[in-house]
């Protein structure tokens, strides 16, 4: 398996895994409609611009390509917009994931990596959470990560789609080496937001909670390095080749951080003691989500090289301060 295409390859994640395949020799198509994609941040392979949806175009790209795997990372990720729009996730993340299936079962491609996110437990009833654990989404974007898996299973019995859905928990850090990085001006995101804090670019950091019941009354969060999430998708690719049959893992690394415990870290690697307002909870936020990641430890043999706070919040925070500056 040699030949890779990648939608939003162009994105935070995506591109991450595009720099790990070049690397690796793999040949890559980014395939990425840019609406949070950066050229930049592609460094292997040839960059196409179009919507997974866009039946023709996949048609096309898949014909001159022909790729060996799909990697479909292109989705919309915030959960608060999710709520407020519930269509343009429906119809972008399930919808044209549907779509993009369709068009590469038709074109004779048959495997595929699905990204697919945490959120599809809700608030987990178990923890660590494990894949058995009931699909119970609490929010629009979780259940239209759910939706595809569903599909995927169906899919997969019926038309023989190889595939595996791997599930993120809190995915974060950015290329040791600094090339690239999470690129979004906005995030909502725990540790992009405290440095972005740490920067200025913020008057203060607020804690959404702390009568949660955990050791310090916040939040609990699996945080993964980006890297060793770009490596598991490799693991991912080179499992389905060898056993030809769909799959699930979850991608953290079996532990969690409060979020207490990520602002001390922040304002000890940026040495930055920024102002921190202990405000109400976000609405949807589960009060512990941890990863029982021993499956694809066991099955994928996945050795994560950056289970370190500092280290993940220390390449974030490169990545920041070099990102301002472009
Ligand atoms: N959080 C916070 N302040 C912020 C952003 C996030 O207190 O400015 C909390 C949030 O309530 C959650 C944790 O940090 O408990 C992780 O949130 P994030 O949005 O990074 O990821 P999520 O777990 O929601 O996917």
């Amino acid at each position: 398996m040699s030949r890779v295409m990648v939608t939003g390859g162009a994105g935070y994640i995506g591109s991450h895994v595009v720099k790990l395949l070049g690397e690796y020799g793999y040949d890559v198509l980014v395939y990425d409609d840019m609406s949070n994609g950066n050229p930049w941040a592609v460094l292997y392979g040839d960059l196409v611009e179009g919507n997974v949806g866009d039946e023709g175009k996949v048609s096309k790209v898949l014909k001159e390509f022909s790729p060996d795997i799909v990697l479909h990372f292109a989705a919309f990720i915030q959960v608060n917009e999710s709520v407020n729009d519930p269509i343009k996730y429906y119809e972008n993340n399930t919808l044209n994931t549907l779509r993009l299936i369709k068009t590469m079962l038709k074109n004779g491609v048959n495997k595929l990596i699905f990204s697919s996110t945490a959120a599809v437990y809700g608030i987990p009833s178990d923890l660590p959470v494990k894949e058995e654990h009931p699909l119970s989404p609490i929010n629009p974007y979780g259940q239209s990560k759910t939706f595809v898996e569903l599909m995927l299973k169906d899919i997969s019995y019926a038309m023989g789609l190889k595939y595996i859905s791997l599930r993120y928990f809190n995915v974060a850090g950015a290329d040791p080496e600094c090339k690239i990085g999470q690129a979004y001006r906005e995030s909502t995101h725990l540790i992009t937001r405290a440095l972005k804090t740490a920067k200025g670019e913020y008057e203060k950091l607020q804690i959404f909670g702390t009568d949660y019941p955990t050791k310090d009354g916040t939040c609990i969060r699996d945080y993964i390095h980006v890297m060793d999430l770009a490596e598991a998708h490799i693991l991912a690719m080179e499992y389905l080749n060898e056993y030809n049959k769909g799959n699930v893992f979850n991608c953290g690394y079996g532990h969690g951080f409060t979020v207490k415990e990520v602002v001390d870290m922040a304002k000890e690697v940026t040495r930055v003691d920024f102002l921190v307002e202990e405000t109400d909870r976000r609405e949807g936020d589960p009060p512990e989500l941890v990863a029982d990641s021993s499956k694809i430890k066991r099955e994928l043999e996945w050795k994560p090289k950056y289970d370190d706070l500092e280290f993940i919040i220390k390449t974030a925070w490169e990545w920041e301060k070099k990102f301002s500056s472009q």
